[in-house]
C-alpha cells in the first residue's frame, strides 16, 4: 500500500512537471519543447538574387556579405531547409530542425552556380532557387550568353549540375511573365476575360514546369515565386490547381506555419536582402527577436 501510494505521489508530480512546461513554453520561443515546436513554427525567409564581386545593389550581393550571413543564420541555430521540407511537415509527412528558415534565390543567375554554390558547400547550406525558365532557355540556346557571371542565366546543365549538389531546391518563377510589359509579372491585362487569363497563366506556369522537368532533369516543382511579388486572387487559384505547395510573396515579415495548415504556405512573405545595407542592419531587421 505504502509503495502504492508513493507512486501515485511520484505520477502527480510528474503530472504537475508536465502541466507546467506546458504552460510556459509558448512564451520562450527558443526553449520550447520538442512537442511546442513542431506544432508551430515562425519561418524566416530571407531573398537573394545576383551574388558578384564587381557590383552591388539592391538586387546584387558580393559574395563575402552572402558568406557573413550563413554563418550568422548558423551561429543563431538556424538550420536552412527546402520548401519542399516545410511543405511535408505541415501535411504530417516529414520533419523539421528546432529552428528552420528559408534562403531563395529568384531569377536563376549563373552567379548563383558560379559564386554562390560554392559558399553553399563549405557552409552545407540549403537553399531555393526559382528560375524563370525563358531567361534559362535563351543562355542555354544562345551562342556567347551561357556561364559569364555577369550577365548569364542558368542553362539547363547549370540546374542540373545544382541539383546534384542536393543543396539546392528548384523553383518555378514562371517562363516568360518576369517582365513589366504587358502584363505587370502575372497581373491580369485589360483586354482579356478572367478565363483568358486563367488560361495564359496555367499554360506559361506548365511551360516553366515542363522545361524543368524535361530539360533540367529536376523534380516537378512545389514552390512558386510571383515576379516582381505581385499577385492576384484567380492566380493563386491557377497555383493551387497545379499542386504548388508553396508560395512566395515579397511582403516583408515572418509567416507563421502550423502542422495541418497547407494554406499558410500559399502566402509566404520574406526578406530581401538588398546589397546596399550592411549585414549587421539587414540581420536586426529580419531575426529583431533573436
Ligand atoms: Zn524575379
Amino acid at each position: 500500500m505504502i509503495i502504492h501510494m508513493r507512486k501515485i505521489a511520484i505520477a502527480t508530480v510528474l503530472l504537475i512537471a508536465v502541466i507546467a512546461a506546458s504552460c510556459c513554453t509558448p512564451k520562450q520561443s527558443n526553449t520550447v519543447s520538442a512537442q511546442a515546436a513542431q506544432e508551430s513554427i515562425s519561418l524566416p525567409i530571407v531573398m537573394y538574387h545576383a551574388v558578384l564581386k564587381s557590383r552591388r545593389g539592391k538586387y546584387t550581393i558580393h559574395p563575402t556579405e552572402l558568406e557573413r550571413d550563413i554563418i550568422a543564420y548558423k551561429e543563431m541555430g538556424y538550420t536552412p531547409v527546402f520548401l519542399r521540407e516545410v511543405a511535408d511537415w505541415v501535411n504530417r509527412k516529414g520533419g523539421l530542425p528546432e529552428k528552420p528558415m528559408v534562403i531563395t534565390f529568384d531569377d536563376g543567375h549563373y552567379n548563383n552556380l558560379y559564386y554562390a554554390l560554392p559558399i553553399l558547400q563549405k557552409h552545407n547550406c540549403k537553399v531555393v532557387i526559382n528560375i524563370v525558365t525563358s531567361f534559362s532557355r535563351h543562355s542555354t540556346e544562345t551562342p556567347g550568353e551561357a556561364e559569364n557571371p555577369n550577365f548569364s542565366y542558368l542553362t539547363w546543365n547549370n540546374i542540373r549540375e545544382l541539383q546534384k549538389s542536393g543543396l539546392v531546391e528548384i523553383g518555378n518563377h514562371t517562363h516568360a511573365m518576369h517582365k513589366f510589359k504587358p502584363r505587370y509579372g502575372i497581373a491580369q491585362v485589360s483586354n482579356e476575360t478572367v478565363d483568358e487569363y486563367k488560361e495564359t497563366l496555367r499554360k506559361d506556369l506548365e511551360t516553366a514546369n515542363n522545361y524543368l522537368t524535361q530539360n533540367a532533369g529536376v523534380p516537378r516543382p512545389v514552390t512558386f515565386a510571383y515576379p516582381f511579388g505581385r499577385y492576384t486572387k484567380e492566380g493563386h487559384e491557377v497555383l493551387k490547381e497545379l499542386g504548388f505547395k508553396a508560395i512566395l510573396t515579397c511582403n516583408e515579415g515572418i509567416t507563421q506555419i502550423r502542422r495541418g495548415d497547407p494554406e499558410a504556405l500559399l502566402t509566404l512573405k520574406r526578406y530581401n536582402r538588398s546589397g546596399n545595407v550592411s549585414h549587421e542592419s539587414f540581420m536586426k531587421k529580419v531575426f529583431k527577436s533573436d
